[in-house]
C-alpha cells in the first residue's frame, strides 16, 4: 500500500517519482488538510486575534518543573501509523531487537522510520487506541531491562546532505500539524533536493526565516519553555546544523514577553547567532499560523497551512532538543518529554519518558496521581483528549498528560445554542463557530464545509467562551472527521 492509502486528508503535496514509491505528505490534524480546497477568493481572511486566559483550574507552579527521567518501562507500544502513514515492520513476533534498531519503516524512506526504544522481544503487533482516540497497528516490545542503544556512526555535521538524510529518518512525531517532516521542512532548495529530490514547490522556495518555537501551546502547559530553559546547550548546539541544513538567513527563538529569560539560554542563543523575539503571553499564539504572522508579518495560506510556501518553518524547541542529541550521538530519539500535571496536587512534573511507554506503566510505576480521576487528558487542557483507558503509549506528539479531580473538569452538555456570539467574537481565524457547532451537531457537514469548516485552526477557544457549554471543538472534529471519512468512501 502506498503512504497516500493511509493519511488522512488530502495530500498537500506530492512528487512524481516514476517507478519508485510516491512521496505524499499529510498532517496529523484536519485543519490542515482537506477533502477539497475551496477556492481563494472564498477563503475566510483572518485577522490576529487573542485572548487572555485565567485559568482557574492549574496550579502553574512559580518555579520550573523538575525534569526526571522515566524508570524504563518493562514492555512499549510503538504505533505504525500516524500522519506520515503505516510503517511496514521489519521485525516479527518473537524476535529479539536491540534498543536504537530500526524496526518498521516507510515505503518512502525519505520518510521517518520507528525504532526500538529498549532492548527486548517483539510481543506481536496490535491493534491499538493512541491518545487522539484513532485506532492502528502498534508493535509491542517486553523489555529485558536494558535501553543503552549500540555506539552508532555520528552523521557528518558539516554536510547537510548527509545530514538531511539522517533526519529524515530519525525525526520524531510532532504534536503541532504540518504538511511536512522535519527533514523536508528544514531543508534548503538545494539540500532538498540533492538530499530528498524534492524540487517541486515550496521546495524551490529559499528558507528565509526558521522559528525555534519556545511557546508552549496552550494555557496549563509548560512543557516547551522547562525543555528551553533546562536543555539550553543541546538547544544551541543545534543551531549551526539547523542554519546549514536550512540556509535560512534568519534563526528566531520565539519566547514570551514579560517571562524570564534566563542568562545562560540568552547568551547561547546571542552566541549562536539567534534573534529572540518575544511575544504576548496570549491564547492561541503559540499555533503556528498566529505564531508565524506574529514574528513575519504573513498570513499563512489556509487551510494548507504550509509556511513553506512563505520562506518560513517552525521547530518546536522539544523537537529541536531530540534532533540536537540525535546529531550528536547518531542514534534516533528514544525519549519524549512529557508534562505530568496532577492540578488537585499541586504537581506538576516534566518526565523524559521513554517512546512508547503505556501511560498506565508511568502512573504505576511514578507516583499515583489520583485514587480515581474524573478526567484524564492527553494532549492538552485546551487541544487535548479525555481518556477512556490508560492504555495509550506515550510518544512525542502527546506533550502532556492531566489528571484532573472532581470539579476541575468542566462538563459539557448539548444545549442549544443562544447565539451570544461569544465564540464569533473570539475565533481567531473569523469563521462563525456557532454555525459550524449547529451543521455538524445535525449532520449538515457538506454545508459546514461550505461555511469554512476545514479553515478551523482547532484552537477550542470557541468551547472555552459558550456560556452554553457545547461541546465546540468535539463538534468540530467530528465534523471533519465524517467529511473526510465520506471523501474516501465515495
Ligand atoms: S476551534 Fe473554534 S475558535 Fe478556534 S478556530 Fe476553530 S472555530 Fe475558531
Ligand atoms: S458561545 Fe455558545 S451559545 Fe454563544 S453563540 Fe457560540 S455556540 Fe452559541
Amino acid at each position: 500500500m502506498s503512504i497516500g492509502q493511509h493519511r488522512r486528508g488530502r495530500p498537500s503535496g506530492r512528487k512524481d517519482l516514476g517507478g519508485r514509491p510516491r512521496l505524499f505528505f499529510g498532517g496529523q490534524c484536519y485543519s490542515f488538510h482537506i477533502p477539497s480546497i475551496q477556492p481563494l477568493s472564498h477563503v475566510v481572511r483572518w485577522r490576529m486575534k487573542l485572548t487572555t486566559i485565567r485559568s482557574t483550574a492549574v496550579a502553574v507552579p512559580s518555579a520550573d518543573p523538575a525534569v526526571v527521567s522515566a524508570p524504563t518501562p518493562r514492555r512499549v507500544v510503538l504505533p505504525l501509523g500516524g500522519p506520515w502513514g503505516k510503517a511496514t515492520p521489519l521485525v516479527s513476533d518473537g524476535e529479539t531487537v536491540r534498543a536504537g534498531q530500526r524496526v518498521a519503516e516507510r515505503p518512502d524512506l525519505r520518510l521517518p522510520a520507528v525504532y526500538a526504544p529498549i532492548s527486548g522481544r517483539v510481543d506481536g503487533i496490535r491493534d491499538k487506541y493512541r491518545h487522539t482516540g484513532e485506532k492502528g497497528p502498534a508493535l509491542v516490545i517486553v523489555g529485558n531491562g536494558s535501553q543503552e542503544p549500540p555506539a552508532s556512526e555520528k552523521p557528518p555535521l558539516d554536510d547537510p546532505v548527509a545530514l538531511a538524510r539522517f533526519l529524515a529518518s530519525v525525526a520524531p512525531p510532532e504534536v503541532d500539524p504540518h504538511p511536512w517532516p522535519p527533514a523536508a521542512r528544514l531543508a534548503s532548495p538545494e539540500v532538498a533536493a540533492k538530499a530528498l529530490d524534492l524540487t517541486d514547490p515550496p521546495f524551490d522556495r529559499p528558507l528565509e526565516t526558521l522559528i525555534l518555537n519556545a511557546l508552549d501551546r496552550q494555557p496549563g502547559d509548560l512543557l516547551r519553555r522547562t525543555v528551553a530553559r533546562r536543555f539550553f546547550r543541546e538547544l544551541a548546539e543545534a543551531v549551526p546544523q539547523l542554519r546549514a541544513l536550512s540556509g535560512a538567513r534568519r534563526i528566531v527563538f520565539a519566547w514570551y514577553q514579560g517571562s524570564d529569560l534566563p542568562r545562560d539560554l540568552q547568551e547561547a542563543l546571542q552566541r549562536a547567532g539567534v534573534d529572540i523575539v518575544r511575544l504576548p503571553c496570549k491564547y492561541p499564539i503559540a499555533l503556528e499560523p498566529l505564531l508565524v504572522q506574529a514574528v513575519t508579518g504573513k498570513e499563512v495560506p489556509m487551510p494548507e497551512g504550509d509556511t513553506r510556501r512563505l520562506g518560513c518553518a517552525v521547530l518546536d524547541v522539544c523537537t529541536a532538543v531530540s534532533l540536537s542529541r540525535s546529531m550528536a550521538t547518531g542514534t534516533a530519539p528514544l525519549t519524549a518529554f512529557l508534562q505530568f500535571a496532577v492540578p488537585s496536587r499541586k504537581m506538576m512534573t516534566v518526565y523524559e519518558v521513554t517512546t512508547g511507554t503505556p501511560l498506565e506503566e508511568l502512573t504505576a510505576q511514578t507516583e499515583r496521581p489520583h485514587g480515581a480521576p474524573s478526567k484524564v487528558i492527553a494532549g492538552g487542557l485546551f487541544l487535548g483528549y479525555a481518556q477512556h483507558d490508560l492504555s495509550v503509549p506515550l510518544t512525542s506528539d502527546v506533550e502532556s498528560v492531566f489528571f484532573l479531580g472532581p470539579g476541575e473538569a468542566a462538563g459539557y452538555n448539548y444545549r442549544a445554542c443562544f447565539n451570544c456570539g461569544n465564540c464569533v467574537d473570539r475565533c481567531p481565524v473569523n469563521l462563525m463557530p456557532n454555525e459550524l457547532g449547529k451543521y455538524c451537531e445535525f449532520g449538515r457537514f457538506e454545508e459546514a464545509e461550505r461555511q469554512h469548516l476545514f479553515q478551523c485552526i482547532e484552537c477550542g477557544l470557541c468551547a472555552y467562551v459558550c456560556p452554553a457549554n457545547r461541546p465546540m471543538l468535539h463538534l468540530l472534529r467530528y465534523g471533519k472527521h465524517e467529511l473526510i471519512q465520506m471523501r474516501k468512501e465515495s
